[in-house]
């Protein structure tokens, strides 16, 4: 039987993938969320899940560490996912990737400094926009750099708006709308197409169905 690997993520994405994945006759022994274990067996006996960093997803896929992947729209975006097939959008996990600045200051002309965890799709987006940049990673906690002085913005993922809000930032310029995106390895695709082809139809018919 031809073993299939599938590298997820922990928190929202999970809870919205696991039913997609039932559809596809594949659910996890045990309950993924209570367990500290990274692998997990399935329902289906040649199928088990990996549970990764959301930003390692794509790693592991591209290597063929795992045969298929859930992982955001963002996250390609930066890891630059040319080497993967992206055979499905899964209309989960919407939210769009923003520039954000202090509220009510104007933005600042000339070359600016941009806080972001995002670093290609910030050079990428502000190039684009004929604007010069000082890029600054960042791990986390983003909404502090403009505050602190750290940086004039910040490029993050923003949903309602909330976090923004609660520190004093204000969404400015629309990059991106992400979502959630199934992703397969290339070599994969071809030596097991047939039984990643089903789990793709599947999931692709509980996609539908949902949405
Ligand atoms: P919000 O306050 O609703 O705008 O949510 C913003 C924060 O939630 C962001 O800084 C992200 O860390 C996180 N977030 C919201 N939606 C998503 C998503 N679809 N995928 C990953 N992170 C998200």
């Amino acid at each position: 039987m031809t073993q299939i690997t599938i590298a997820l993520t922990k928190g929202r994405i999970l809870k919205e993938t696991l039913p997609m994945l039932a559809a596809a006759g594949i659910e996890p022994l045990e309950d993924i969320s209570k367990s500290r274990k990274l692998t997990f067996e399935t329902s289906a006996a040649n199928v088990r899940l990996l549970i990764l960093r959301g930003v390692d997803v794509p790693t592991y896929v591209k290597f063929g560490a795992a045969d298929i992947g859930v992982a955001g729209k963002d996250t390609l975006m930066e890891s630059g996912a040319d080497e993967l097939y992206e055979p499905l959008d899964l209309n989960i996990a919407h939210c769009q990737l923003m520039t954000a600045g202090i509220k009510g200051v104007p933005p600042k002309p000339g070359r600016i400094k941009v806080a972001t965890k995002y670093v290609n799709i910030a050079r990428d987006y502000y190039a684009s926009q004929g604007r010069q940049t000082d890029i600054i990673k960042l791990y986390g906690a983003m909404e502090l750099a403009p505050i602190l002085d750290l940086a004039d913005e910040i490029v993050d993922i923003v949903d309602t708006g909330n976090t923004l809000k609660a520190n004093g930032l204000e969404p400015r310029e629309f990059i991106c709308d992400v979502s959630s995106r199934l992703i397969v390895n290339k070599a994969s695709m071809k030596m097991k197409h047939q039984s990643i082809q089903t789990i793709i139809d599947a999931i692709a018919k509980a996609v539908s169905v949902s949405a």
